[in-house]
């Protein structure tokens, strides 16, 4: 069999929990370049940020893979069609690596420049020669598909000797130790008592306070600083978000950079208003924890009075009642039955994720809304409710 013959056939491995990494995969070995074997597996293209997460929160070697190297193929460009042709390749690397920062350390020629800064600007010289990466491809053959291959899986350095995490002896005692960034978790809790105008010295006396009593620091996020969250405030403080005069040129703007987190958008047309449905991944991964076989809310009056259009909400609820916002609205008037506009990406959203995904019902706070307009497989009830909900 020729090697793409082979991978072609390897089986789609998609485990059914919220993130995985290489520990929970069957890698096949294929032969590569040069009699060379590779370390390979086929997951499903909307997964690979489920992979790049489990990967990162390995708990013998935490850390974070940043995208080292990308190319796409541009959709105009025309190529005869070959069995390995590829739409996208991304290179993930470890990011203690590939530069070395350390003491006698290689740094490549052009990344020098940032190891002699004399006061290393607000960044920490994180990159320790980690040799630990992995290539995504996605196939012009099978679009839908990740091939993911995964050579080099130590976090080691060239001499292969661990260079980060508990395994490595020069590392205990520092930040070397824990992963590189704070969590998306830590952030967003940062990003929101920030927003609601909570102080950044009380957003750290109590961050201090809490990883006094736990006995000291265990994990990156106990070493958030003080540092850190001034420069998140001043940079919250400081962001324009109309990017453009005009709304129109200044929302296109906003999608297409951040592609990653926009699950629904229709532009202003001549018979309708723009309709704008954005879902971070953490907020994805609490819609499929927390609102599986669960009651989906839509909250319509945050900033109905101080944005220029209002944000809607859609909350779920977690053991303790608590509502966490899973994906936000922005259209001018969500009063007129807008809901079947994006409803239906949302849920197919969530179902690429995890297809035994079943909504238990949705409530409107707005009893204006159309609710003929929502009809999907599985939801059992809706309810308008009129009152704000907590
Ligand atoms: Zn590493």
């Amino acid at each position: 069999m020729t090697r793409w013959d082979e991978i072609l056939t390897l089986p789609v491995q998609n485990p059914t929990i919220l993130e995985f990494s290489a520990a929970d995969i069957t890698w096949s070995m294929v032969e590569g370049w040069k009699d060379s074997m590779d370390r390979l597996a086929l997951i499903p293209f909307s997964r690979v940020g489920d992979f790049v997460r489990g990967e990162s929160n390995n708990k013998a070697c935490p850390t974070r893979f940043h995208v080292e190297a990308r190319r796409r193929r541009s959709p105009t460009m025309t190529c005869k069609p070959k069995v390995d042709g590829i739409l996208e390749y991304i290179l993930y690397w470890c990011s203690f690596g590939p530069d070395d920062y350390r003491k006698g350390g290689a740094v490549r020629p052009s990344r020098s420049s940032c190891g002699k800064r004399k006061t290393p600007a607000g960044r920490p010289n994180t990159k320790r020669g980690c040799v630990c990466h992995f290539i995504v491809k996605r196939l012009i053959a099978e679009p839908s598909l990740a091939l993911v291959i995964y050579n080099h899986n130590k976090h080691v350095d060239k001499k292969g000797t661990p260079c980060h995490g508990p395994m490595d002896k020069m590392a205990v005692g520092t930040k070397a130790m824990f992963a590189p960034y704070i969590s998306d978790e830590l952030l967003l809790e940062v990003m929101s008592l920030l927003y609601v105008g909570i102080p950044v010295e009380t957003i750290m006396q109590r961050h201090t306070e809490m990883v006094e009593k736990q006995g000291g620091p265990s994990n990156r996020d106990d070493l958030l600083t003080h540092r850190y969250v001034r420069r998140l405030e001043r940079k919250m403080r400081r962001s324009v978000y109309e990017l453009d005069d005009d709304d129109a040129v200044s929302m296109n703007k906003w999608v297409e950079n951040n592609q990653d987190c926009v699950f629904f958008y229709e532009d202003f047309s001549d018979n309708d208003t723009f309709v704008l449905g954005i879902q971070t991944d953490w907020q994805l991964q609490q819609m499929i924890q927390y609102g599986n076989r669960s009651l989906l809310a839509s909250d319509s009056k945050f900033g109905t009075n101080k944005l220029k259009y209002p944000v809607h909400s859609i909350l779920v609820f977690d053991q303790q009642k608590n509502a966490i916002p899973v994906a936000w609205i922005i259209t001018p008037n969500f009063t007129h039955g807008e809901i079947h506009r994006w409803m239906g990406a949302l849920y197919d959203r969530v179902r690429t994720k995890d297809p035994t995904w079943q909504l238990g019902g949705f409530i409107i706070d707005d009893p204006l809304t159309d609710m003929r307009t929502i009809r999907l497989p599985g939801v059992d009830f809706l309810m308008a409710c009129p009152s704000r909900l907590a």
